[in-house]
Order: C-alpha cells, then sequence, then structure tokens
C-alpha cells in the first residue's frame, strides 16, 4: 500500500514538473518565434483524395474505359472541385517550402544545452505547420459486379492539369492565325483572283453568267495553316465550293 502512495506521489511531482517545464519553455523567444512564423503563412486544407464512380452500360466499355480522358474532362469541369484541389496542393508544397526553411533558421537559432533543446524541439513539433502536400483520385467505373479502378496521384493530375494548358494554348494560337488570315482578305486581294481566273471557276469553268455565284476559295484551308495569298487562293462557284468543304 505504501508503495502505491509512493509511486502516485512520484508520478505526480513528475507530471507536475512535467507541465512546469512546458509553461516555461512556451515562454521561450523562439517558441514565440515559431508562433509569429505560423501567423504569417496560410495552408489550404485540402481533402486526401476523392472517388468518383462512373457507371457503364457494357463489360466493354468497362474493360475499354478512357480513364485519362475522363480525368481531362474531371479537371477541365473542375467537378467537384478537382482543379481547385490541384491548385491548393500545388500552393501548399510551394509555401511549405519556405515555411520549412524559416523553421529550420529558427531550430538553429537554438542555443540552450542538450536536455532543454530536446524538450522545445518536441513542442516546437507540436505547433509546427503540417498542411497537405499529397491527393488523390480515384476513378471507379462499374458495370454490374465488375469493378475496375485506377488511382491518379497530384504528380500525375498535375501533369494533366498542363497537358490541358498546352492543348487550350495551341486551339488559342490557331484561332488568332486563323482569324488574322481571314482578315487579309480585302476586296482589292478579291478582285484580283477575279480576274486572274477570268472571272470563271477553276473547277467547273462556269462564270457569273451561268447563273453561279463565285467565291474566292483558300486551296490549302487556312484551319490548315493556308495563308490567304494568291497562290493559295482560286476562284469557285457556290456549287463546287459546297463540294470541296464536304471533302475537307
Ligand atoms: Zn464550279
Amino acid at each position: 500500500m505504501k508503495i502505491v502512495v509512493i509511486i502516485i506521489i512520484c508520478l505526480l511531482i513528475l507530471f507536475c514538473l512535467n507541465r512546469l517545464i512546458i509553461f516555461k519553455l512556451k515562454k521561450d523567444i523562439i517558441y514565440k518565434k515559431l508562433k509569429e512564423l505560423n501567423r504569417f503563412y496560410f495552408f489550404y486544407n485540402t481533402p486526401k483524395k476523392i472517388v468518383i464512380e462512373e457507371l457503364v452500360n457494357s463489360k466493354k466499355s468497362l474493360l475499354k474505359y478512357n480513364f485519362q480522358e475522363k480525368v481531362l474532362s474531371l479537371i477541365n469541369n473542375n467537378q467537384d472541385n478537382l482543379l481547385i484541389y490541384i491548385q491548393d496542393i500545388y500552393h501548399n508544397k510551394k509555401y511549405l517550402k519556405e515555411y520549412n526553411k524559416e523553421y529550420l533558421s529558427i531550430l538553429n537559432s537554438m542555443n540552450y544545452n542538450k536536455i532543454k533543446k530536446y524538450y522545445l524541439k518536441k513542442l516546437l513539433n507540436n505547433i509546427k505547420l503540417k498542411p497537405r502536400i499529397s491527393f488523390s483520385l480515384k476513378i471507379k467505373v462499374i458495370y454490374k459486379n465488375y469493378k475496375v479502378y485506377k488511382i491518379y496521384k497530384y504528380d500525375d493530375l498535375l501533369l494533366l492539369v498542363k497537358k490541358l494548358k498546352d492543348v487550350k494554348l495551341r486551339k488559342e494560337l490557331k484561332r488568332k492565325f486563323m482569324k488574322m488570315e481571314r482578315n487579309k482578305m480585302s476586296l482589292g486581294l478579291r478582285y484580283d483572283v477575279l480576274k486572274r481566273d477570268n472571272f470563271k471557276c477553276c473547277v467547273c469553268g462556269y462564270g457569273s453568267l451561268d447563273n453561279v455565284k463565285l467565291h474566292v476559295d483558300h486551296i490549302i484551308p487556312v484551319s490548315r495553316g493556308g495563308k490567304t495569298k494568291l497562290d493559295n487562293l482560286q476562284t469557285l462557284c457556290n456549287r463546287c465550293n459546297l463540294g470541296k468543304s464536304d471533302k475537307v
């Protein structure tokens, strides 16, 4: 009985001592520095993963399921906040690097004895910010009792975001080029082409007297990089032009 009481008293003393140490350490300048640092940083509270379920209507479409296409469209539409989460993790990773640097420099500025260092480090580690820097997307494809799934990690997703941006950029550039080329078609240039072709369709030879309308056409279409220049332009009647656009 006596021993039990002694043990309890000892434990109590230890407990109080520990509290006292922590209380004192919390007043330490290093601890305050870290608290101050924490106030300067903001990190997003992103979920660890999201799961998306997709029902298909045959076993064949389950086996041939195009996961990448699905992920690209999910990102593009920001479905279930996917794009936002990827951007959050990007932010967290970027700022965590800076935070860790400052954290280390605070740690290194400690000039205490080993025991104090040990306790203080433990205490600092408790309040150190630990934002989420990983994220995954799981796509489950289901047909009746069959299931296939694929997991995309943050790095895979970031690559796909970049890929999507490249595609968008290329489309944008192409649209600009096409607009520019089409704007080059002036009335003067139009007349030059018609005159060169004797005001007759280059395919069927009909002219405006044959009850057809004459168009000036790009031989290589603008959408395929064709330029608005005399040698890439020809006179076509409305019927032949319609036939051409059917084939292009
Ligand atoms: Zn014609």
